[in-house]
Order: C-alpha cells, then sequence, then structure tokens
C-alpha cells in the first residue's frame, strides 16, 4: 500500500494542479486527496510533504523530498500545521 501511496506523491511531483483527478489508493475516492509541502526555509526546495486522503483519513508523510514548482506550500511558520492539516493515519512502508 506504501507503494501507492508513492504513486500518488510522485504523480503530485509530476503535476500538482492535477491533485483533484487522483485516486485514493485506500478508499478508491477520486478528488479526496489533499497535500502540503513544507519547504525547510522559504526558499528551499527541498522540505518534507503530508499527503493525506479527506474521505478515509489515511496518507503519507515524507521528508527530505524536493518541492516541486507551483506546489502547495506552507511557509509561514505562524501557520499551525494543525489548522490546515486533518489528523490521518500515516501509511508507512511494509
Ligand atoms: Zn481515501
Amino acid at each position: 500500500m506504501f507503494n501507492k501511496w508513492i504513486e500518488i506523491y510522485s504523480s503530485i511531483v509530476d503535476n500538482p494542479q492535477n491533485v483533484e483527478n487522483l485516486t485514493c489508493p485506500n478508499c478508491k475516492k477520486k478528488g479526496t486527496i489533499d497535500y502540503y509541502f513544507i519547504p525547510y526555509t522559504p526558499n528551499n526546495n527541498l522540505g518534507s510533504v503530508y499527503i493525506w486522503c479527506a474521505a478515509c483519513k489515511k496518507g503519507i508523510y515524507l521528508d527530505r523530498v524536493g518541492i516541486p514548482v507551483n506546489a502547495k506550500k506552507i511557509v509561514d511558520e505562524s501557520i499551525n500545521l494543525n489548522d490546515v492539516i486533518p489528523a490521518f493515519t500515516k501509511i508507512t512502508p511494509d
């Protein structure tokens, strides 16, 4: 299952604007995937990413990833991540 989420990550990297066309690997719903990249510093193109499904509340967290241009990012350190990223169950490698 983790590999399916890595495919979702790859799709987001390829086309960050196309996320509404992705299908959740867990619940198979379409248009429920959301994500945010968190750069290490505001202009850094490296950081971490949260990817989750709003329907089944499952997803992944990856660290040390490249941040594509045009991807949704949280750079304002005053933003509480819990306000914009829902609690979800993190799928880990098998
Ligand atoms: Zn789902």
